[in-house]
């Protein structure tokens, strides 16, 4: 028995960090979309009650630490499962990006052996798992866009937002996201309008997702990665109607709504940038009127 999943990135639209929590977790609110660029997950079902995880990416651990191997682990143990599980993760999200590629592995992974070990839960109840995983678990459970508060981990679904193309580019250096939020200084931060971009969003209101992107994290990122801003820089330069970092960096997206414009861009940043993808946002409706 064998089954496969797609595990696509994320990118956030807003990142806000609102306060730390005596559980020393950061308050955040994110509204985050969901683009299709993704790995590639391959579940095949083991008689014996044995885990194993595999990728050939040297930045990707083959063993526990593995957060679609912890998935699994947390599945077999919470319900109990005899069988076991062979993981083959063909990796296409860059690593330690800000694109939750590992999450949503994770995420995948509960979905996938679901199904694999019959255990018929819902997707909300494998998001409340899922949290147990990582912050940013729940949210990928579902592949939608939404809000994202609490931890992460608390979501509210929204509709997908306008029709658009996302570029993505990548500096070489990844970036740790927890000491990111390590160094953010919590006084004197820029608010994102988060109400402004749900609204924004659900009126399909294109100029007024560009308008509100913003992303507190940037202030700690930008200034150790100088590459982050020239990206930025260049995107805007070449055509894009708005341009951010997504979670804690180093992953900048820029948004047009014309595909000639999307592929400017990507031709203006390929050899400056080491990887550059044109993507589109999952789910996306076209207006009708
Ligand atoms: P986020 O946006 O959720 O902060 P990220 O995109 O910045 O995440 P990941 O690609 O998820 O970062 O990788 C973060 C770290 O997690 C890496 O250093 C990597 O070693 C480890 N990791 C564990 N499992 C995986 C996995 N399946 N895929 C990628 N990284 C993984």
């Amino acid at each position: 028995m064998y089954t496969i999943e797609k595990a696509p990135a994320k990118i956030n639209l807003t990142l806000d960090v609102l306060y730390k929590r005596p559980d020393q977790y950061h308050e955040v609110e994110m509204v985050m979309t969901t683009v299709d660029l993704a790995d590639r997950i391959e579940f095949f079902l083991l008689e014996e009650d044995k885990m194993e995880v595999t990728s050939e990416n040297r930045f990707v651990p083959n063993d526990e630490r593995n957060l679609a191997y912890r998935a699994a682990k947390l599945l077999k143990e919470r319900y109990d499962v005899k069988q076991g599980v062979q993981i083959k993760i063909d990796k296409q999200i860059p690593v330690a990006a800000g694109l939750a590629g590992g999450s949503s592995d994770a995420a995948a992974t509960l979905r996938g052996l679901n199904r694999l070990w019959k255990l018929n839960l819902t997707l909300d109840e494998l998001a409340v798992l899922g949290a147990e995983v990582g912050s940013d678990v729940s949210f990928c459970v579902y592949n939608s866009t939404a809000l994202a508060k609490g931890r992460g981990e608390t979501i509210i679904e929204l509709p997908p937002p306008p029709q658009c193309w996302v570029i993505l580019a990548k500096p070489i250096q990844g970036v740790s996201t927890q000491s990111v939020y390590q160094s953010l200084q919590l006084d004197n931060i820029e608010h994102p309008d988060t109400d402004g971009m749900v609204h924004a969003i659900k009126q399909f209101d294109y100029q007024g997702v560009c308008s509100r992107l913003k992303n507190v994290l940037e202030v700690v990122t930008l200034p150790k990665n100088p590459e982050v801003e020239q990206i930025k820089q260049q995107m805007l330069h070449s055509g894009a109607d708005a341009v951010l970092m997504s979670g804690s960096g180093p992953t900048v997206f820029g948004l047009v709504q014309q595909e000639s414009r999307a592929d400017r861009i990507y031709n203006s940043l390929r050899g400056f940038c080491e990887e550059v993808y044109v993507v589109r946002i999952l789910g996306c409706r076209q207006r009708l009127d």
